[in-house]
Formats: structure tokens, sequence, C-alpha cells
């Protein structure tokens, strides 16, 4: 250890998110590639949930890494408050809205999904406020919402676990049952036209990979339209073409005004994150075209990680990202319910190339537990509460890479 201060503790300086505070062994990685990374005794990895639901394009691609060193030679950071601008934004901005979910869409630079939730559920505010209605205000989210960690992701998620002492919260947020259309439009019923929006994963990630059930998401979109509210879909792990689409939330008639992206954009390798803007929020912002719109970030726009993302968006387009996504989760799918059959797990969630198991009780293991067996045999999967464990490979992982994940669930779960 560099520091002689923290050389002094029992634990390290660096004071790790979701993690426990006093853990002092922590696996130091040096390199990726691929669907693999390294740790500092060269020991492999299958990265199966490409570091935290972001890394589709896969580790150690030459084609971003060039990309930002080129941009970085020519421009590493300039912001864009006021009138200044960058190439890298200004075409990474029109190819994301070429693909958003909504037509004529703008797009909003952030560096984080956290960031992009609050900045979302600020728009959504400012239009109402400025459309004339100050008082639509609430925002309506769903059991199990995973939204991040700024103060209006926390207020808005939904895992109650990671709310604790962190009150109080951002104002007149309130939660729905997950999949139950009924209790959300009793929200709407009980706050009358004080709906600013409601905010919503595709797919709930974070909480255990649920998929909607059909028809949940075009019921969403009735209710706020019925209701005059906004919808906002969260895509910070389901957009850049996760679910073998661009957007997640182009599959039912779902109509975003707001859709969140993080992650996939730029597959990690530099943050970046946004709010993509639909007509009728547009409509309002724009009215007046001298209104100055007082948010924004800093980086937003960052040129290097605009770069990153122009990168990213050309490695899904000349790998066929997208058609990959259908084809891994096709694999995915028929290796986990082949454990499903031979009664290793209790249950099996996904779409696309995102998926879960649930551990069944009698298998009297943690995920935590089994999650740190199957790092020892080289797999890295995500344990989600108490018998989950979650799946998010890079979209670049191998055939043989899918069995490999499959066979060594397999033994780990028979152990
Ligand atoms: N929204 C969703 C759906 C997420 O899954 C996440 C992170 O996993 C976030 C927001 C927060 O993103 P970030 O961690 O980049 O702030």
């Amino acid at each position: 250890m560099r520091n002689s201060a923290a050389a002094k503790l029992s634990v390290p300086a660096f004071l790790h998110p979701f993690a426990a505070t006093g853990r002092s062994e922590f696996v130091s990685l040096v390199a990726g590639h691929g669907s693999t990374v390294v740790d500092r005794q060269g020991k492999e990895y299958l990265d199966a949930i490409a570091s935290l639901w972001c890394v589709n394009v896969g580790h150690g691609r030459a084609e971003v890494i060039d990309a930002v060193t080129d941009q970085m030679r020519a421009l590493a950071t300039y912001n864009t408050f006021g009138q200044w601008t960058n190439e890298p934004a200004d075409l990474l901005a029109c190819r994301i809205a070429e693909r958003a979910p909504m037509a004529d869409a703008r797009v909003f630079f952030t560096n984080s999904g956290s960031e992009a939730v609050d900045t979302a559920m600020k728009l959504a505010r400012l239009t109402h406020s400025l459309l004339g209605e100050p008082d639509r205000v609430a925002i309506l989210a769903r059991d199990g919402a995973y939204h991040g960690t700024t103060y209006g992701g926390t207020s808005a998620q939904g895992i109650e676990v990671n709310r604790a002492g962190f009150e109080p919260f951002v104002g007149e947020v309130a939660h729905a049952g997950r999949h139950d259309l009924d209790d959300m439009a009793r929200l709407f019923a009980e706050r009358g036209p004080t709906v600013a929006a409601v905010l919503c994963e595709p797919i709930q990630g974070a909480s255990g990979v649920h998929p909607p059930e059909p028809g949940y998401l075009a019921g969403l979109r009735r209710l706020c339209d019925r209701h005059g509210a906004l919808l906002i879909m969260d895509e910070v792990i389901t957009g850049f073409g996760r679910t073998g689409r661009w957007f997640a939330s182009s599959a039912e008639d779902t109509r975003p005004d707001l859709v969140t992206f993080a992650k996939a954009v730029t597959s990690g390798y530099i943050p970046l994150g946004g709010v993509i803007v639909g007509t009728r929020v547009r409509a309002a912002l724009e009215a007046d075209p001298d209104m100055i719109l007082r948010t924004g970030f800093t980086y937003s726009g960052h040129p290097t990680a605009a770069a990153a993302g122009n990168a990213c968006l050309d490695i899904a387009e000349h790998d066929d990202l997208l058609s990959r996504a259908r084809s891994v989760g096709t694999a995915l799918s028929s290796g986990l319910h082949a454990l499903l059959a031979d009664d290793l797990v209790s249950e099996v969630r996904g779409e696309g190339a995102i998926w879960a198991i649930d551990l069944p009780d009698r298998a009297g293991r943690s995920a935590i537990d089994t999650a740190g067996s199957l790092v020892d045999a080289g797999i890295i999967v995500r344990p989600i509460g108490p018998s989950t464990l979650a799946m998010c490979p890079p979209l670049v992982i191998t055939d043989a890479e899918i069995d490999r994940l499959i066979d060594t669930l397999a033994a780990t779960l028979a152990d």
C-alpha cells in the first residue's frame, strides 16, 4: 500500500460501494479481453455479468480504446453548457435519437444511470410546470424497482434495503406492486391530477430480473394517457441491445415520453448516461426558445465519453450484436431451463440476454455463498437477494463460454 495513512488501517482506504464496510479482502482485476477478466494472480474469470450489466461489446476492444485515445489527443474534455459543443457528442445524440423508441427525440447527456433518472424526474416535473400544471409532481414507481442511488433514484427505487437509513426522500414518490396494473390505477385514482410521471424499468434488473407480464407496459401507457402523466422508461440496463432490440420499450405499444440510458452506451469503458426526450417534453421545453434549461453536469456531452459511445455503436452494428443478443438469450434460456428440469434451480426468468435463476430452499446455501463458489470456479455471476443469481454476459460471449457457464452452474448447484 503506497499511502502511509492507509497502511495503518486494517481495511483499505478505498471505501467500496455495495460492500461490507469491514471487508479487507478484494479481488484486484488487472486485465480483460472478450468475456474474460484476469486478476492480479493471473486467474481468469468468465464475466457472466458484463461488469455490472454493461460491457456488451466485451472487454479490451481496440476500436474503443483507439477512439478514446484519438479523442483525448484531439480534445480530451470540454463542457457543453451554453454555446459549446463537440462533434462526438453531436453525432452520438443523433445516432441515439435515430434508434430511440419514440420519434423526433433529442438526447440529454449525464455521467451515470442515477443522474439520468434524476434528470428524467426533474424534466417530467418541469414539463408539467411549464405547461401550467405545477401541482403535477408525483412520480409513481414500482416495488422491486432499481433506479440508482442519488436521492431521486433512492426515492424512486422499490428495494427497501437500499433505502433504509437514507430518509427523508424526495417527496411525492409512491410505489405500486411489481406487475400490478390495478395497484398503479389505484395510485393514479388517489392522486388525481397530481401525477407527473410513471417511472418503470422494462425488465426489472437489480431486484432479480423480472420481465413484465404481456400487456403490462402498454397498460402503463394507457394509464398515463388517461391521466395526463408522462411515461419514463428506465433502460439503463436494457438499452443498447440487451434484449435484441436497441431499446426494450419498443416491444409493446409503450411510446415512452422519456427514456433513461447508461451502461452499454459505452459498454462502461467511460462513464456516460443520458435521457432521450420525446416530443411531448420537447414541446414544453422548446415553447419559449429563450428558456434556459437549468440542469446538467460538468461532463454532460463529454467528448471522450461520447467517442467511446460512437465506437460502441459502430461495434454493435458491425458485429450485429442485436442478433447475437437473441442467440445468446436462446442458448442461456435452454441451458438454464435444463437446470430447472434437473431440479437444480426453482425458477428461471429472463428475456434476450439477461437472465436469473432462483436457488431452491432445500439447497441450504445462500446466493452469496453460491456466487462465491462460482468465483472459485472462475465464473462471475451476480448474487441478488437471498436466493437469486443474475446473468447478463457480454454479447460477444461465445457458445463454448455459454456451455462452460451452464456446466459450471450445474456442477456447483449439484455439489
Ligand atoms: N437504473 C437502472 C435500471 C439500473 O439498473 C441502474 C444501475 O444498475 C441505475 C439506474 C443506476 O445507474 P448508475 O449505477 O450508473 O448510476
